[in-house]
């Protein structure tokens, strides 16, 4: 038997690791493998920063697998083309009737997975990136639910009744030398993700305080972007190197009624991991949103006007809005952003740019530390009004109110652009007037003119509406 470690890096809650211990033949060699696929990877966009998270977690992992008598071996391969060749291969060659894996739910992997099951290799894949299975989740004429809220209430109807399975950490049994070759890939000191701590300590640290002293406050400072109100947990959860049913029965060990609560403010970050669930079963149902579908059909002919030039102003924090550029700056150095910022930034490009999402969403994923297929999809096509459940075409987010009330202070403002350090609070949303008065040339005048955008904004989505009317 062999085990296929993917988006799965982790030896707590791993259920194809857990049936590989228990079913293994004692002739069996304990032998698993990951395929670092670089080529493959950066045609889904994957960023620097994730794939250097995701390496320094899978040679953490020889060691930790050599306590439970597994070898690991890191595989450098370029594609998924030459994974299967690759897996089918080694099977015949050291007579392996079993492969086992945990499913991925992205359409290229789920492609790559069939071809081999169909050019003969046993492949037994398991569950691991979701709390409740994905597909169970449905309305009474058993269809993918369009709307959050009532997913949301299925879905604690559903545990409620059935619980969930949670196979906990595996302890140490045997030690076999574990091999470090071929992890000269990765220099701790020179590594692009080295703020972000391994998984057992994010889990021991970061994870504990949060739950312990952070969670109470989150539903009042979630949405302040200068102050560390949010858990950071979504690198972790994007590459798999936790389990989201580990966080759950984290919140359940706290709080044993939280599933009954869904009204109190304690269940609101438990909201959030709900709304990671609602967008991986949209995929599983629409896979065609991994090959850029827009959910709703009416959108997907749509010609965006796709100004180049505003494009790159975007991508380098030069819009001349302050929110906007900061955030984006927060995105190019540090490989993640806050959410707030990532709504205003998606409405930005998506309203007042008119730029296809596509573009903001693929931007997203070559910088993003957690990106993810399903989470960033939705957040755009959410953002984009094209999606399932979206914000209303209508609705356009107001950069310079946004900042007002979400940092009034200007105080994330002044830590990505210490340029307009000297601005007045009361000016920074929009300093444009004050640097004027003032002949302070040390900002980008604003790219558009946020009235006059909204307006163009509206009108363009109407047509698309009212053409949509017209084919009926
Ligand atoms: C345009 C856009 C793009 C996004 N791209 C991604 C992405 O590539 N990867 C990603 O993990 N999240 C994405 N999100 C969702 C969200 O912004 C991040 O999950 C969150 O900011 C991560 O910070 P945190 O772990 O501190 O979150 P917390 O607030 O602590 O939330 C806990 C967890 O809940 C989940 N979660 C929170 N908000 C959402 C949401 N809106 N949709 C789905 N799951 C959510 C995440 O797994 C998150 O880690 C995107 C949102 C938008 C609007």
């Amino acid at each position: 038997m062999l085990l296929w470690l993917r988006n799965d890096l982790r030896t707590h809650d791993n259920p194809a690791l857990h049936y590989f211990l228990n079913h293994k033949k004692s002739e069996d060699v304990g032998k698993a493998i990951f395929f670092v696929s670089k080529t493959q990877w950066r045609q889904h966009h994957w960023s620097e920063i994730k794939i250097d998270f995701i390496l320094r977690h899978a040679y953490s992992l020889i060691k930790e697998l050599a306590r439970i008598g597994i070898k690991l071996d890191i595989v450098h391969v370029d594609t998924f083309k030459q994974q299967t060749k690759y897996i089918k291969e080694y099977c015949q060659q050291h007579a392996i009737s079993e492969v086992v894996a945990n499913a991925e739910l992205e359409y290229n992997e789920q492609q790559r997975d069939t071809a081999l099951i169909e050019q003969g290799v046993n492949l037994t894949l398991f569950e691991s990136d979701v709390i409740v299975p994905k597909g169970k989740i449905l309305t009474k004429s058993n269809t993918m639910f369009k709307v959050y809220t009532p997913f949301k209430r299925a879905w604690l109807k559903y545990l409620l009744s059935n619980g969930f399975e949670y196979l906990g950490k595996i302890q140490a049994r045997e030690n076999i030398t574990a091999t470090t070759k071929n992890n000269s890939d990765i220099d701790i000191n020179n590594s692009p993700s080295k703020h972000w701590p391994l998984a057992d300590e994010f889990e021991q640290e970061v994870l504990t305080q949060f739950i312990n002293h952070k969670h109470k406050y989150y539903k009042e400072k979630r949405d302040i972007p200068s102050i560390k109100g949010t858990s950071g947990i979504s690198p972790y959860l994007a590459a798999g190197v936790i389990s989201p049913r580990y966080v759950l029965r984290l919140l359940l060990n706290h709080w044993p009624d939280l599933l009954l609560a869904s009204d109190s403010e304690n269940f609101c970050w438990l909201n959030e991991i709900i709304w990671r669930e609602f967008y991986r079963n949209l995929l599983f149902h629409h896979p065609a949103l991994s090959k850029h579908q827009c959910f709703k059909a009416k959108y997907q002919q749509v010609r965006w006007p796709n100004n180049p030039k505003h494009f790159e102003a975007w991508k380098q924090g030069r819009t001349g809005y302050p929110i906007i550029d900061a955030a984006m700056r927060q995105l190019n150095t540090t490989g993640w952003m806050h959410n707030r910022l990532r709504m205003l930034t998606a409405s930005f490009l998506t309203k007042h740019l008119l730029i296809d999402w596509r573009w903001g969403e693929q931007y997203f994923m070559q910088q993003l530390i957690d990106g993810d297929l399903a989470a960033n999809n939705g957040g755009w096509q959410w953002s984009a009004s094209t999606g399932c459940d979206a914000q209303p075409y209508f609705r356009v987010f107001n950069p310079i109110r946004q900042s007002e009330k979400f940092d009034p202070y200007g105080k994330f403002i002044r830590i990505y652009l210490p340029e307009l350090n000297a601005v007045p609070d009361k000016e920074i949303h929009f300093p444009h007037k004050y640097l004027e008065k003032h002949q302070l040339d040390i900002y980008w005048p604003a790219i558009v003119e946020h009235g006059t955008a909204r307006v163009e904004a509206i009108a363009f989505y109407q047509s698309i509406e009212r053409n949509d009317k017209g084919n009926i």
